[in-house]
């Protein structure tokens, strides 16, 4: 072994952390994960993420006219190279003529996934740069509001995000926050009311989109009440990015002012965001709120990784496992629904669903909770986050079992090579005797409508 592979191989330099890597390899091929905002990157989403890109230093943006190019035209290198030597770029830094063409590849790839027959990729603008999704939005606020301005969006309690106006994140201490919520009745969002709202309110931002509702989106009832109040529309795709390249969700691209969405969710690649627009204004308002406003040098190894997940996006086996992903999280909903449990919302059409705990009673009257829930499940294989649901006025929690949207773990491997809807019925069998084991089991039975009076 040479010197060089010497110390660059982790076993040898640090056996610490290669046990770590291993083992953590391990327990992802092991367990069962249902964590909706998970996904098992895929090795050559990995190969470019650990690739000599994460050596360069690339403040600022590629030039304006290669962010434009095609996708087949930044592939010719010898006239891209003599472009760069020509013109340069906006960069703080030489040497990043490399770093360019990732950039804007990963860029041309991300209109390409989220075109619509309106709005093809040549008019989409992205900006690959939001270290993360919570980055990406705040550069949303930064773009487009002032300290004090008023901002709506779905309360984190009710199945928003933080960064949608939460009281614990600098959006809700920064911003004046009106939050709308699912209807009690149906579990769903009612339109009319967000337009009452937003009549009464008169946000300047409005935010769609979620990290814990289960049901789509209506993007043109957005579109109609921000067009109402004059409002900015945002929607935040971060989950759902995933389903909506494969067509299995709806795209907000033509609805929305702009739209915000991460990497490493349903989409399996690095973690990192995106942001897309068709309007040249804003996108440059984006550009400038990301670089210089928020950030400072982007992760050229991301954008490579970013690039080379948004090619397998494109690829009709990815489209196959969105699709079943959105199958496999509504025969879950069934089969938990058949043995008793109840579905905080009333049920799912994506990729995700959480259960109503409150339903869960052993004898002793003890009512189960997301904590002792989730860890439960992990102990028997199934890994789970625990989640506030609508209603949850005691602050119990709710455990939050969705599909894990790669594809790569038992559950969903087996799933996809047989029938999914017995291997989920057996998931699903596991979890309530699971949960109170070793306590004889009642299940209180409660209509949809009670469980959030
Ligand atoms: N927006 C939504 C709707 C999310 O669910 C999340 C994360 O779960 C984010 C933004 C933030 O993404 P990140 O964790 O990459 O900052």
């Amino acid at each position: 072994m040479s010197n060089k592979e010497r110390i660059s191989s982790i076993a040898k330099l640090d056996p610490q952390i290669s046990t770590l890597i291993g083992a953590e390899q391990l327990r992802q091929q092991e367990k069962i994960i249902l964590i909706p905002s998970e996904s098992l990157t895929p090795p050559a989403v990995r190969e470019a993420l650990g690739s000599v890109f994460n050596s360069v230093y690339a403040e600022g943006y590629p030039r304006a006219a290669m962010r434009k190019s095609s996708p087949s035209s930044l592939a010719k290198l010898d006239q891209q190279l003599a472009c760069y030597r020509r013109y340069a770029d906006w960069r703080f830094y030489k040497g990043t003529e490399f770093a360019d063409l990732v950039e804007s590849l990963a860029g041309r790839r991300a209109a390409q996934c989220f075109a619509t027959p309106d709005h093809p990729a040549e008019r989409i603008y992205a900006n690959v740069q939001p270290l993360s999704g919570a980055a990406a939005n705040l550069a949303i606020y930064e773009a487009f509001v002032d300290p004090g301005d008023t901002v709506m969006g779905m309360a984190l309690t009710e199945g928003g995000h933080l960064t949608h106006g939460s009281e614990f994140n600098i959006t809700g201490k920064r911003y004046r926050i009106v939050s709308y919520s699912a209807s009690p009745q149906t579990g769903k969002l009612d339109y009319s009311q967000i337009m009452q709202l937003a009549k009464k309110h008169r946000p300047r931002l409005i935010i769609g989109g979620f990290t814990s509702y289960p049901w789509q989106a209506d993007w043109p009832e957005f579109r109609q009440i921000a067009d109402e109040v004059g409002a900015i529309f945002l929607a935040d795709i971060a989950h759902t990015a995933g389903m909506i390249a494969a067509g299995v969700y709806p795209n907000p691209i033509g609805y929305a002012d702009v739209v915000t969405l991460t990497t490493h969710k349903t989409l399996c690649g690095p973690r990192g965001a995106v942001i897309l627009s068709t309007d040249p204004g804003i996108a440059a308002l984006v550009d400038s709120a990301i670089f210089p406003g928020e950030q400072g040098g982007p992760h050229v190894n991301k954008f490579a990784a970013i690039a080379v997940a948004l090619a397998t996006a494109q690829t009709p086996e990815f489209k196959d496992l969105q699709r079943q992903i959105v199958k496999n999280a509504s025969y879950l909903a069934e089969a938990l629904q058949e043995e008793g449990l109840t579905l905080a919302y009333g049920g799912t059409n994506t990729h995700l669903l959480l259960v109503d705990l409150r339903t869960l009673v052993n004898d002793t009257g003890f009512v189960m909770m997301g904590e002792i829930a989730s860890r439960i499940l992990d102990l028997v294989g199934i890994v789970c986050n625990k989640n506030t649901i609508p209603g949850d006025q005691r602050g119990r929690r709710a455990w939050n079992p969705p599909r894990n949207p790669v594809g790569h773990t038992a559950g969903n491997g087996e799933a996809r090579n047989g029938d999914p809807r017995a291997n989920h019925r057996q998931g699903a069998n596991l979890n309530p005797s699971i949960l109170l084991s070793g306590t004889q089991r009642r299940v209180i039975p409660r209509k949809a409508s009670a469980v959030y009076s």
